[in-house]
């Protein structure tokens, strides 16, 4: 007959072995704590750039199996899809529900239909819950207006699709506390993005802060939303970085980008557990700013944990 002793040591080894194979999608790892299990997964960590490599801006937290996405660029339901695939259950397409967007420009937008169409004749069967800047509730409006065609026959014609699982509930959002349930609370802050209003997010989540910049140069508040969070996501723009077809990219990298060397001062200043570099300028083939020279900038004043963020990664 087995000692107590024995059974609880073959009961860790089964916790430990159940807590491992829940990681095995991950990239890099955090320890999840008793109390809860937040993944990041990052499902496009592109630019404007059609970059097969690099999907457009979303951003998922999953706390619990419960998907939680920031933005939505081109490519974000097959981008959830193949994290599914890759072992992030909570990203079933059709569990999509919940979704904030960081600014209403268009790479980090133009998926909103793919969210809502997508996971609709995918088996959403509840709605889609939207929080953004104001403008959000608009676009949603002329979204849905510009597929009614689509809409009119899934639903009239011998598909018979239920539209319930059409629903979208879009909310434009002032700053501050903007959703809440039993797995996270969400903070929206106002970032430093140019002529547009852009927010961040910090998810408080049972086991994690994460907190995610969308674009935006260095900004107070996302310096005081971020003190000592867990993980920190955010956007870069090398200074070797310079597009063709913008003459006045410098003075407007100043207003709505941030530099390696920036983002090292701004990581010095929080101090994250953990800074993933994402939406980072690449530059163009034959002239690509490689993420050995984003890490080198970056370590150049930073000490900190930092990684380049790829899609897909899980951390
Ligand atoms: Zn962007
Ligand atoms: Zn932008």
């Amino acid at each position: 007959m087995r000692s107590r002793g024995q059974l609880l040591r073959a009961l860790g080894v089964i916790i430990w072995l159940v807590v491992v194979s829940s990681y095995s999608a991950a990239g890099q790892q955090l320890p999840a704590t008793v109390a809860g299990h937040t993944q990041t997964v990052l499902l496009g960590t592109g630019t404007p750039r059609a970059d097969p490599q690099r999907s457009g801006p979303a951003t998922a937290v999953v706390v619990n199996g419960t998907p939680y996405l920031v933005d939505a660029g081109p490519g974000i339901a097959r981008r959830a899809a193949a994290a599914y695939d890759k072992g992030v259950k909570g990203l079933a397409v059709a569990n999509l529900q919940t979704a904030f967007i960081t600014h209403l420009h268009s790479d980090h937008t133009v998926g909103y239909p793919d969210l809502i169409f997508t996971t609709w004749v995918q088996g959403r069967n509840r709605p889609l819950k939207v929080y953004g800047p104001p403008g959000i509730e608009a676009m949603t409006k002329y979204i849905m207006l510009a597929w009614q065609v689509d809409i009119d026959v899934r639903t009239k014609g011998l598909e018979r699709r239920d539209a319930a699982g059409l629903a979208v509930e879009a909310h434009d959002v002032k700053p501050g506390l903007i959703y809440q349930d039993s797995s996270v609370k969400v903070t929206a802050f106002p970032v430093s993005h140019g002529e547009l209003l852009a927010y961040g997010y910090r998810f408080q989540t049972p086991d994690r802060t994460v907190v995610i910049s969308g674009d935006t140069s260095p900004s107070p508040a996302l310096i005081n939303s971020c003190p000592k969070c867990d993980v920190l996501i955010h956007e870069a723009f090398s200074e070797d970085y310079m597009p063709a077809d913008m003459p006045n990219w410098l003075q407007y990298r100043q207003k709505y980008h941030t530099t390696p060397t920036q983002l090292a001062e701004i990581a010095n200043q929080t101090q994250p557990g953990l800074l993933i570099v994402y939406h980072r300028g690449v530059g163009v083939p034959g002239r690509e700013i490689s993420d050995e020279q984003y890490l080198a900038e970056i370590r150049r004043t930073y000490r900190g944990r930092v990684v380049i963020g790829q899609d897909l990664d899980v951390y």
